[in-house]
């Protein structure tokens, strides 16, 4: 393409809105403009981007032997009734109501559609599994949108979803998805890690989300120096301690002590001149309506995922003042495990801890010397906690430690969640009825660009991996009225269109200076420079974006090193 003809507007101003660096680049670079909050619309040169994530995508689904559908974006109120969760879905969900007074939602995701879908086209095990995907736009009502494309309202996504007859089948269909999105991640030439997720109520190593490393992520990772243990921190598994068979010889007389409005560990701490590692934090917390005291040591914290998940509790929320008051007989600040009446579960952190602080279930009050065992017995003790850095690797004998991700997949087995709620079922060989397991599988499609480009920039710009890169090549004519170089510019641009190589060509009146900074600015991997002095001598220079650096080609040999670089660059990636 004709630089000269493209709507290409870039700019040097960093957008005072723009946070994170992918968005301040991809407004300068001419990529995308924001209509509205968390609303964008996506120029020439961004969308040429997509499309190459879009057909990454697509070559590795369909070689997985997913096939592409397209389902409305509109969506029946009914359906999400069905599934119970136009209730549940919160104001995520944009609902409207058409001339009818029917209820509709856009959108934010596919479960009822391809659920409704298939329940009415597959009726026995012969037909059985199938996989569908899409590439198609989603809406969510996100609380905050921000950082660009990365966290806003209406987005591309690549949504396939699973339908298998048994377990095992859906287990397959899941290890082809992890395999496919493997392919497709590495095929964008990104630095990325599949984690371990919580996969809820369905348990076991069934969801995974894709992160990509970058310091600008909003997902803390923890991974394990030694091993391949790595997993969102919502899910990080902490290994059970050893229990401390010794510890009653220790045990001191256990005491009351006044503590006059004083609630928090670190108000108690102060006031006792205790450490809060001495201090058992004790939460009420109310599960599906029933309170449960969960005891963490004082200077930790609860993982509220994991308590609901060891509850297996549908809602888990922190119990209000009036479920305290009823579950211990004091006001907040003061709940404690000793004489309590509600199921006790406690973290693994209190399980060799001795003469401990904790609330007296009494106004003003707690206590000190508190033992286990002793003073009050614990139902279960469990991995309720939050990973920290530097805790022992749930796999080997490795530390933890933390790095930063962006999601841009996620791959999840939903069991029979909502084929059960929507009546999925088929016939099965024995002539019975069953219901279909399904597996769900997103990419965000204009997070995987901005997540791209958070690894890949320097300060004069984006810096394209090859298979990401809107056009590989740019030519820029030093001087476009020195009619040498014109012609010569003209002929490689011919060259290279005429292979089949995405160009552009620089054609407009500018200062080479100013044709270098958009050139750096929009990222393109490489530069093919001609100027009078070089030509005169039958050279033009070939620059790599990525490294700076630059060497002098043979006019007629340049294109054959271009098309070299490009085709190692692609391979390298596949
Ligand atoms: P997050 O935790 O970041 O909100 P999610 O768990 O809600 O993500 P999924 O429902 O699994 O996301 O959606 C699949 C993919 O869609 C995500 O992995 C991400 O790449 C993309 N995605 C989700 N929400 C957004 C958004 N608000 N803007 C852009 N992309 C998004
Ligand atoms: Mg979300």
């Amino acid at each position: 393409m004709r630089y000269s003809e493209m709507h290409l507007p870039t700019g040097r101003e960093i957008p005072s809105d723009a946070e994170v660096i992918s968005n301040q680049l991809m407004i300068r670079a001419g990529m995308i403009r924001k209509l509205t909050s968390g609303i964008y619309s996506y120029l020439p040169l961004g969308y040429r981007v997509i499309r190459k994530v879009e057909q990454i995508i697509r070559e590795e689904m369909d070689k997985a032997g997913a096939q592409e559908v397209h389902l409305p974006m509109v969506q029946p109120a009914e359906l999400w009734q069905e599934s119970g969760r136009w209730n549940y879905y919160g104001k995520e969900l944009l609902r409207f109501r058409d001339r009818n007074d029917r209820d509709y939602c856009l959108g934010p995701t596919h479960e009822e559609v391809i659920t409704d879908l298939v329940r009415n086209d597959i009726k026995t095990y012969r037909q059985l599994p199938r996989n569908l995907y899409q590439i198609q736009t989603k809406f969510r009502d996100e609380v905050r949108p921000r950082f660009g494309v990365m966290r806003c309202r209406e987005f591309g996504m690549k949504d396939a979803y699973s339908f298998d007859a048994d377990e095992a089948g859906a287990e397959t269909s899941y290890e082809k998805m992890f395999a496919a999105y493997n392919s497709i991640f590495r095929r964008c030439g990104l630095k990325y890690r599949p984690v371990e997720a919580d996969s809820g109520s369905i348990g076991g190593s069934f969801s995974h989300e894709f992160m990509v490393m970058a310091e600008s992520g909003e997902d803390a990772i923890v991974f394990c120096e030694k091993c391949s243990y790595a997993a969102n921190l919502e899910k990080a598994e902490i290994a059970r301690p050893e229990k401390n068979v010794h510890l009653e010889k220790d045990w001191l007389p256990m005491e009351s002590i006044e503590t006059p409005a004083v609630r928090t560990i670190e108000e108690v701490s102060a006031f006792l001149n205790v450490l809060p590692r001495q201090i058992v934090k004790t939460l009420i917390f109310n599960a599906d309506g029933k309170p449960c005291a969960v005891l963490i040591r004082g200077d930790q914290e609860i993982n509220e995922i994991k308590v609901k998940n060891y509850l297996g509790a549908a809602e888990l929320t922190l119990a209000d003042d009036d479920m305290i008051v009823k579950a211990t007989g004091a006001p907040r600040g003061f709940a404690g495990a000793v004489g309590i009446n509600v199921k006790v579960i406690a973290d693994y952190s209190i399980m060799n801890l001795v003469n401990m602080v904790t609330g007296a279930n009494k106004e003003d009050y707690h206590l000190k010397n508190v033992n286990i065992g002793r003073d009050f017995q614990v139902a279960f003790f469990a991995d309720l906690r939050v990973s920290e850095p530097g805790d022992a690797c749930p796999r080997c004998t490795g530390a933890i430690k933390f790095v930063r991700g962006i999601e841009v997949g996620h791959v999840f087995k939903l069991g029979t969640k909502y084929s059960k709620a929507m009546k999925a079922s088929y016939l099965d060989r024995d002539g019975k009825e069953k219901i279909m397991i399904m597996g769900c599988y997103g990419i965000g499609i204009g997070r995987t660009v901005a997540a791209c480009i958070e690894q890949n920039f320097d300060q004069n710009g984006i810096i394209w991996p090859m298979p990401l890169a809107p056009y590989a090549v740019i030519v820029t004519p030093v001087n476009i009225n020195e009619p040498d170089v014109m012609k010569a510019s003209e002929d490689i641009y011919a060259e290279l269109l005429a292979c089949g190589v995405e160009v552009i060509l620089d054609d407009r009146d500018e200062r080479a200076g100013v044709k270098f900074k958009d050139a750096d600015l929009i990222g393109i991997p490489l530069r093919i420079v001609v100027g009078l002095k070089n030509l005169a001598q039958g050279y033009v220079e070939l620059k790599i974006r990525r490294t700076g650096k630059s060497s002098l080609y043979a006019t007629g040999d340049v294109v054959r090193e271009v098309r070299k670089i490009i085709t190692s660059e692609l391979n390298e990636a596949d």
